[in-house]
């Protein structure tokens, strides 16, 4: 053979494993109590196999035909049990990923299917192993119902931002509120709490003490911005702020959005309140860390939408935000101000754009960074009067064809009280 020939015929063998390859595009690492979570973005899904060392303590991931994109593993954030993170190509085209750690752990790995936001991710849980306790633990982390507190913001007297037609701010927060409610209860393992299911007056304090006494794990509370003279657009996500605001239009912001506060004759400051403002503080900054990872899945989420006023996650001292010991994020839909944002604010099938988006955010920051809960990729509807197969499928965006499918449907008959799989 031809020296020429023999390279072109190399190079086509090059190419065609490349093709193949997965490429590891970003790795995200989380430390939480018991666990470090480890997430890897993916091209696509993957074999891999898993396995830890001792002495030292390291975890192997041996994933086929994969390539990580240069200067990754630099970037890697090294938290909880992660001392460092090296990799090696095997067999020509396959990887192998070591973590080196702190302390033994166990694994708990799985592959995360994409959905509109994310595309195909492996998540490693490294679990510190526990000594004799162990069993206790284990009965402890027993799956249970995630709860997400929705808090619509304003109401009853306190009608928020107005926009040039008038639009009140409480009304479309409840609107994209109780979207997102019956999202979230669609899912299997997932419950949603609102803070008001009405035109009426909750003070921020008694919003934040509901979400707790729900026990709830995440709080997202819905508002929809404005900016007196000016135009602005698009969506903003802001988590609470323990050093003042990021800007001057935020610390403008949270004041306004506070003052509801007031409205209700209600004192906010809690003067007394020592000891519990020094729990507070100790837990905040795990909190503050948790709700920024939240923040961010929401926005991403919300790009898919519409504009984003602000393209990362905003600081402020919201006060509904305050006192909250699970991760908390304040969305601003839009600007009501805005009469363009304002005629899409009104508008319901906007209204669901913008709670799925919220629910990809949700589903996408549990899937990331709450180790040990898997959700499933499915949602479940109970059917109601007055419902078409076509209305749902629009709400979910999917296809009718696709939902007859997912449940054994032949016509467009439903029954009220009948529960739909959501593909
Ligand atoms: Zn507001």
């Amino acid at each position: 053979m031809k020296r020429w020939l023999v390279f072109i015929l190399l190079c086509c063998a090059c190419t065609g494993a490349l093709s193949r390859q997965a490429v590891i595009k970003r790795i995200r690492t989380w430390s939480g109590p018991e666990h470090t979570r480890v997430v890897l973005d993916l091209t696509r899904a993957v074999d891999y196999r898993v396995f830890t060392l001792s002495n030292p303590s390291r975890a192997v991931l041996d994933i086929q035909s994969a390539a990580l994109t240069h200067g990754l593993l630099e970037a890697t954030e090294l938290v909880g049990v992660l001392a460092e993170v090296r990799a090696a190509v095997r067999n020509d085209s396959d990887l192998r990923v070591v973590f080196d750690l702190t302390q033994p752990v166990r694994l708990n790995t799985f592959l995360v299917e994409p959905n509109t936001t994310y595309g195909n991710r492996l998540v490693v849980d490294l679990e510190k192993a526990q000594g004799p306790g162990d069993p206790v633990m284990k009965l402890i982390q027993q799956p249970r119902e995630l709860v997400i507190a929705i808090d619509a913001g304003h109401g009853g007297v306190d009608p928020g931002a107005i926009g040039a037609q008038g639009t009140y701010e409480k009304t479309v927060t409840l609107a994209i509120a109780k979207k997102l409610a019956e999202l979230v209860s669609a899912r299997p393992g997932m419950r949603a709490v609102l803070t008001r299911t009405g035109d009426y007056y909750v003070g921020l304090r008694e919003r934040t003490e509901l979400a707790s006494k729900a026990h709830a794990d995440l709080f997202i509370s819905i508002h929809a911005d404005a900016i007196a003279d000016g135009w602005a657009e698009g969506a903003s996500v802001y988590v609470l702020s323990r050093n003042g605001a990021s800007t001057e239009a935020a610390r403008l912001l949270a004041q306004r959005e506070n003052s509801a506060g007031r409205i209700g004759g209600v004192s906010l400051e809690d003067k007394n309140d020592l000891l519990r403002s020094v729990l507070v503080d100790l837990s905040r900054a795990y909190t503050i860390e948790s709700s920024t990872h939240l923040a961010q899945s929401m926005l991403e989420a919300l790009a898919n939408v519409g504009e984003l006023h602000k393209s990362s996650v905003e600081r402020a001292a919201f006060v509904v935000l305050k006192s909250l010991d699970m991760p908390s994020v304040l969305i601003e839909s839009a600007f009501i101000s805005n009469p363009v944002e304002e005629d899409r604010l009104r508008s319901s099938n906007y209204q669901w754009q913008l709670a799925r988006a919220l629910e990809h955010g949700i589903s996408g920051y549990i899937e990331d960074f709450m180790p040990g809960i898997e959700l499933a990729n499915t949602h479940e509807y109970v059917v109601r009067r007055g419902d078409t197969l076509s209305a749902i499928a629009q709400q979910y965006s999917v296809s009718v064809k696709q939902l007859r499918k997912a449940n054994d449907l032949s016509g467009d008959v439903i029954v009220v009280g009948s529960r739909l799989v959501i593909p």
